[in-house]
């Protein structure tokens, strides 16, 4: 009756959002008094550091291409345990839905807490959009929680860390003929920090400055919703109540108005700071910190003294 995590790596290093899916699994098994156990690709480099955040079996497997041949492998072994965590990012959103059909669960998405109760287990979950919190009792079949990244940490607490090997097949439906990875560049739904822009930036030609203070932060760029539309910057980029849903610690806004559309895809980032030319903004009601000013001078000038503050650490 072990709690299963699935542990996503990406180039075969693991995601900072899989430590933090362990160290959430390590929490409910504590609770429930149980043990746990991550699966993880075989192509993983160091299996063996899950131990550090609470993993007491760990089972490589041979990962299935795609979501829904990830989630059949994952129905293999998720019969008869206590429940099942996939932290909320893109392919764990992919997956999770499918292994609840899979598997029967009762799953809670958007998840921003552990579980404060395991009879029955009962969570956190962003609702209407992020805009509210609801409290919900997962009452019947497998509970199975996807988590907003970011949202309740690493914790290092040691576990068995026994590695095995499971022979776990699943059916890709689909087959992927073409893959184009962009390098370097930091995802969106697990970015600590965002540089988002809007249609104050008023053409494509300048998000070179955009990208600069991204590159200079370690951050993910982002867009409102009409800059996607307009075909500015890609969907993949777009924040809000009908694109991502972000939860970092630090949301820069530059020449975005503040619709509540847009809001709802970003009120639970840790701190907002907002750049605008209108001090009547939208945005400035939610911000932390607020600059009044033209971002064709302030983020120069941010890229500027960012550099000088890092030089002279
Ligand atoms: C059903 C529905 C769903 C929607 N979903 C989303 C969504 O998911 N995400 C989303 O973003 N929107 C969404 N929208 C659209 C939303 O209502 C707003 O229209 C949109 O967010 C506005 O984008 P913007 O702030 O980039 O542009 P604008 O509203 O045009 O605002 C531009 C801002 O830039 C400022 N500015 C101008 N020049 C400068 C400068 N030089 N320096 C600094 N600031 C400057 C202006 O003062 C202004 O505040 C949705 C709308 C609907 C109806």
């Amino acid at each position: 009756m072990s709690i299963i995590v699935f542990v996503e790596d990406w180039n075969n290093l693991f995601k900072k959002a899989s430590f933090e899916a362990v160290s959430y699994a390590k929490s409910w098994a504590e609770l429930a008094g149980t043990t746990v156990t991550a699966v993880t690709s075989s192509g993983a480099a160091d299996p063996a550091a899950l131990a550090a955040f609470g993993a007491d079996r760990i089972l490589t497997t041979t990962l299935a291409a795609t979501p829904f041949g990830m989630a059949q492998q994952l129905a293999t072994i998720t019969n008869g345990s206590a429940g099942m965590v996939i932290a909320g990012t893109s392919l764990g959103r992919s997956i999770a839905p499918a292994l609840a059909a899979l598997s029967g669960g009762a799953l809670s998405t958007n998840t921003t807490d552990t579980p404060s109760s395991v009879s029955p287990v009962t969570v956190e979950r962003g609702a209407f959009s992020s805009k509210g919190i609801e409290t919900i009792e997962l009452i019947g079949g497998l509970p199975m929680v996807s988590f907003v990244p970011n949202s309740v940490g690493i914790q290092e607490r040691a576990g068995e860390g026994l590695v095995e090997n499971l022979d776990a097949t699943g059916t890709d439906l689909l087959r992927i003929t073409e893959q184009s990875i962009a390098s370097g560049k930091v995802a969106l739904p697990e970015a600590e920090v965002v540089v988002s822009a809007g249609r104050g930036l008023k053409g494509p030609e300048h998000w070179s400055m955009i990208e600069e203070l991204a590159s200079v932060l370690g951050a993910a760029t982002a867009c409102s919703k009409p800059v996607s539309d307009i075909g500015w910057r890609p969907h993949s980029e777009h924040v809000g109540q009908t694109g991502i849903q972000v939860n970092p610690n630090l949301y820069i806004a530059i020449g975005i108005s503040g619709a509540i559309q847009h809001l709802a895809g970003v009120s639970a980032s840790k701190t907002i700071v907002v750049v605008n030319t209108d001090a009547e903004a939208p945005f400035f009601k939610a911000a932390d910190y607020g600059i009044v000013g033209d971002a064709f001078e302030v983020v120069p000038q941010l890229v500027n003294a960012m550099r000088a503050f890092k030089a002279g650490q």
